[in-house]
């Protein structure tokens, strides 16, 4: 018999992913697409009645994003320019009502290639908190997401919490889309940059959909550290190297576009990050 809990504590919760299979439910925006008209097969775990694990909080040195945190919360919260990207970000994930109940842990679990959620938590150096009814351990969001729809997580592990060391500088996000609104991104970048005395102290730039995992750019992060905050920036952006991508073809477009398309919104993204430019989302021509 299959069975579907809905506990109220995080330990009644890791009690029984500690004595079977579960499925988690959080939001289920990806959950249930997932599951179309198949019958239910394993466990059902819904998350939903774990109100300890909504909102983001403060410790000495971290933002904690609680694991049913969901994508509106985070646009609500006051956080620091940092999070401008992950804001951003937010706002991309499909619509206002699919923001209103999906959570970030989730687009981090689902590890779809195209999660709108991931460069702008790589740039933050964000990492992931997994708990089990035995251990607690803590995971770089890119030692989480393993491949394509492939996590780190084992059995009898959820997570509970995605933790962002205090982040300095500024940042931004751009999602290129085939149209403006409830898009699955063809190519989207987060950026974060550390300026001190008009010069660059120290970039972070992410670029996913390009590659299985979203991936940080170490070439172009080195091409931007030391320069001046002005247009050189994009130039010096774009000419970088980006060999951590391998973009597939698909349906929303060729391998090569993507390449070419992730060079442009890097330097742009990059410019809105140092305060230059105020562009936001793009549209594919
Ligand atoms: C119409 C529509 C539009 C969308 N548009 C976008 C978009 O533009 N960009 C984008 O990135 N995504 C988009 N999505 C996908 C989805 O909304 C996001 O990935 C969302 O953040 C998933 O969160 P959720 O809480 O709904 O997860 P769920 O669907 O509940 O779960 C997703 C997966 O994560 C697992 N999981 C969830 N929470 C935990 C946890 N705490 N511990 C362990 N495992 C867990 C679940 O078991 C499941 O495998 C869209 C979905 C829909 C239906």
């Amino acid at each position: 018999m299959i069975r579907y809990a809905k506990p109220t504590t995080v330990d009644e919760a890791l009690a029984l992913l500690g004595e079977g299979a579960w499925r988690i439910l959080a939001g289920g925006t990806d959950f249930y697409p997932a599951q179309g008209t198949k019958p239910f097969r394993d466990n059902v775990l819904d998350i939903n009645g774990l109100a300890a694990l909504r909102g983001i909080a403060e410790t000495d040195d971290h933002f904690v994003i609680g694991a049913r945190t969901t994508w509106t919360d985070v646009i609500r919260h006051p956080l620091p320019p940092a999070f401008d990207a992950l804001k951003q970000a937010a706002r991309e994930v499909g619509s206002p009502q699919i923001q209103n109940v999906a959570s970030v842990a989730g687009n981090l679990c689902n590890a779809s290639p195209a999660a709108d959620g991931v460069p702008g938590l790589l740039v933050l150096d964000a990492d992931v908190e997994l708990r089990s009814v035995t251990a607690t351990r803590h995971l770089l969001v890119s030692d989480f997401i393993l491949g394509n729809r492939r996590t780190a997580l084992q059995p009898g592990e959820m997570v509970t919490a995605i933790r962002v060391p205090k982040p300095s500088g500024t940042s931004a996000f751009v999602k290129l889309g085939a149209r403006r609104y409830l898009v699955i991104s063809i190519a989207m970048v987060a950026a974060r940059l550390l300026v001190e005395n008009g010069v660059v102290a120290d970039a972070a730039v992410a670029v996913g959909s390009c590659s299985a995992v979203a991936k940080r750019l170490a070439g172009v992060e080195t091409a931007l550290r030391g320069l001046p905050v002005d247009d050189r920036l994009a130039a010096a952006a774009q000419s970088a190297p980006m060999s951590e991508l391998s973009p597939i073809a698909d349906v929303r477009g060729s391998a090569e576009y993507r390449l070419d398309a992730v060079r442009e919104i890097v330097a742009r993204v990059v410019l809105q990050a140092s305060g230059q430019t105020s562009d936001h989302g793009m549209v594919a021509a």
